[in-house]
């Protein structure tokens, strides 16, 4: 008979003051976007960050969408990132006919390898783009002096990066545009919803433009025009009110609820360490660069001993999970795709597992135990 409860994998954080916001946006009566919350949210991240504009968007994959648009990506030209990410980082590019160039990552981090980011560089390459793997990001001054040396556009993934920093400096800074995600299984939510962060300022006015269905209604609302009218290509990028008045009661708690999440990922550190010895190999703890507690995995010694050791960790009711399918292994990815040989990422994608982290009491160290019988278990077979 079972006696204890299921750990899911993932529980959204509810800070208790997003209804008080939902009611107040629903008193004042706007519920279409960049109202009142839409300025709360922008400003907050704006500060935050340390950037030049900020632009909420209904997801990270439609800011990573206006990425692509605003850079004018047309077919020819290649876009530099890792296959180990998830489906947008590439999507995005995909739909302007952009071609990914799927690079490995480096073992030590799962971001980008820069060595190889180098190599792969042509007269075609117009971005890198930069996915900060759990919260980590690689060595983003390396990456800098990469891009303007060759006159390649930086862009961030940062959707799971939001209160990271490189040496003391916030990502989502680096890029020329960089993208957040406010997903539910990010550490700052409001169900579905992000960011565009704007930090070279030639891209502010086309950015306010393709948000706006291609219109120039922002300048319109803000009274520098008499009337709005078509402009260029654009979509309807921005969220509604309900969705920004959510999203603030989490970011005035952001720095509360990172270093929370912080908090339990040094746990889970600290008390899983010893699993080095047995072979299995943990992410090291930054010492200058800090992450947000985002995720925390193992990468098991084989695919058949992770597969094996989720089943164990379901039979103790704490639920694990992995990902990515490297993009340029999928069907479509490899199709649509330049790429050479991926080691680091074909032989760590599939022993990567994923411990449950959320905030709301998760029992840490239930799970911790759990690992350490699953393993025990595993060893003895
Ligand atoms: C979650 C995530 C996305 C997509 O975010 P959405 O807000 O769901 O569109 C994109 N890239 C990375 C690296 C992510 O982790």
């Amino acid at each position: 008979m079972k006696t204890t409860e299921l750990v899911s994998f993932n529980k959204p954080y509810l800070t208790g003051q997003e209804i008080t916001f939902i009611n107040d946006a629903y008193q004042r009566g706007q519920l279409s976007g960049d109202g009142f919350y839409t300025d709360k949210c922008s400003e907050h991240i704006k500060q935050f960050i340390g950037a030049q504009k900020v632009l909420l968007t209904h997801s990270c994959t439609a800011a990573l969408e206006m990425v692509a648009l605003l850079l004018r990506i047309k077919p020819g030209d290649e876009i530099i990132m890792p296959s180990y990410t998830f489906v947008s980082t590439a999507n995005a590019f995909c739909l302007r006919g952009g071609t990914p160039v799927f690079v490995d990552v480096q073992s030590s981090d799962l971001n980008i390898d820069l060595d190889v980011v180098e190599a792969s560089i042509t007269i075609n390459t117009k971005a890198i783009v930069a996915v900060h793997y759990a919260g980590f990001s690689c060595d983003m001054e390396r990456l800098s002096e990469i891009c303007d040396k060759n006159d390649i556009i930086l862009i961030e993934d940062a959707a799971q990066a939001l209160g990271s920093s490189f040496k003391g400096r916030m990502l989502g800074s680096f890029g020329a545009l960089s993208c957040f995600s406010f997903h539910e299984t990010k550490n700052i939510i409001c169900g579905e919803g992000g960011a565009l962060v704007i930090n070279d300022k030639n891209y502010i006015d086309r950015a306010h433009i393709i948000r706006e269905k291609g219109t120039d209604r922002t300048n319109f609302i803000n009274g520098l025009v008499d009337k709005y009218t078509w402009r260029d290509i654009g979509s309807s990028y921005l969220p509604g009110e309900l969705n920004a008045a959510f999203l603030y009661a989490q970011l005035k708690l952001i720095n509360e609820i990172t270093s929370k999440r912080v908090s339990l990922w040094n746990t889970y550190y600290e008390q899983l360490t010893f699993l080095k010895e047995k072979g299995i190999i943990l992410r090291d703890k930054p010492i200058i660069n800090r992450g947000n507690g985002h995720l925390f995995y193992l990468i098991l010694r084989s695919e058949a001993m992770r597969d094996k050791f989720i089943e164990e960790m379901n039979k103790r009711d704490v639920q694990c999970v992995f990902h990515y399918i490297p993009l340029h292994l999928s069907e479509y990815g490899s199709n649509i795709s330049k790429y050479f040989s991926l080691p680091v990422t074909e032989g760590y994608s599939k022993r990567l597992v994923r411990l449950p982290l959320w905030l709301d009491n998760m029992p840490v160290d239930r799970v911790i135990d759990s690992v350490k019988e699953s393993i025990t278990f595993l060893d003895l077979m």
